[in-house]
């Protein structure tokens, strides 16, 4: 499932629309320490749902928007599109190509879109989920991630061959589904006291 383009626009260091054409083979970035390599796939990361800001060098989500330099005004919002060949239909979505966007305003405000429909963050998070290349994979290795997974715990390294193996996706379906059952179950409990005071 190739990725082919990505789009920047206002998120970190790329105040202006900037494409990056992915062709086969390899492609390397290079530029200067402080370029903006690593916001690079600091996007991708981000507009597959990343929620936390500490793991993309930020206090704050809102810290991703361009936030303005000594010639340039800060901007009020940032998107990022990630498309990708999906002729294969790698990803759980009936379109030869899948274009996946986020974009956040100053408020904080997020939003998804696949193929310009808004979607939610859950959709995005599960489009990917089976495709190897989730926010948490090991598809994406940013600096300092080696040592990190090296010196991992026992559970989290179990977690990233769950993830290879395909069988995270429905041990977050599991999850979800007991969650309801127990909210199922206390709703029935206080049902079944109400009749009881009625009766
Ligand atoms: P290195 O080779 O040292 O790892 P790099 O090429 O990977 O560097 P990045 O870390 O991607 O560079 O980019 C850092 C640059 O991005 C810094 O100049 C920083 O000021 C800029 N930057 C980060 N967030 C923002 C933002 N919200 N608005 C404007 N610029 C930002």
């Amino acid at each position: 499932m190739p990725l082919t383009e990505l789009i920047i626009d206002g998120f970190k260091s790329f105040a202006d629309k900037t494409t990056i054409h992915f062709g086969d083979g390899i492609t390397g970035i290079v530029g200067p320490n402080g370029s903006g390599k690593s916001n690079v796939t600091e996007a991708i990361r981000w507009a597959m749902g990343e929620s936390r800001a500490k793991s993309l060098r930020g206090n704050n989500m809102r810290d991703v928007i361009f936030a303005g330099s000594e010639f340039r005004k800060p901007l009020n919002r940032a998107e990022v599109t990630l498309v990708f060949d999906n002729k294969k239909r790698d990803l759980h979505f009936d379109s030869d190509q899948v274009a996946v966007t986020r974009r956040i305003l100053r408020s904080g405000d997020n939003e998804y879109l696949i193929n310009h429909q808004n979607v939610r963050q859950k959709d995005v998070r599960e489009l990917f989920l089976d495709s190897g290349i989730s926010q948490n994979s090991l598809a994406i290795i940013s600096q300092g991630r080696v040592d990190q997974i090296l010196n991992s715990r026992p559970e989290q390294r179990r977690e990233i061959f769950e993830e290879a193996a395909g069988v995270l996706h429905f041990k977050q379906q599991k999850e979800e589904a007991q969650a309801q059952l127990e909210k199922t179950n206390d709703n029935l409990i206080r049902i079944n006291d109400l009749v009881k005071e009625l009766e």
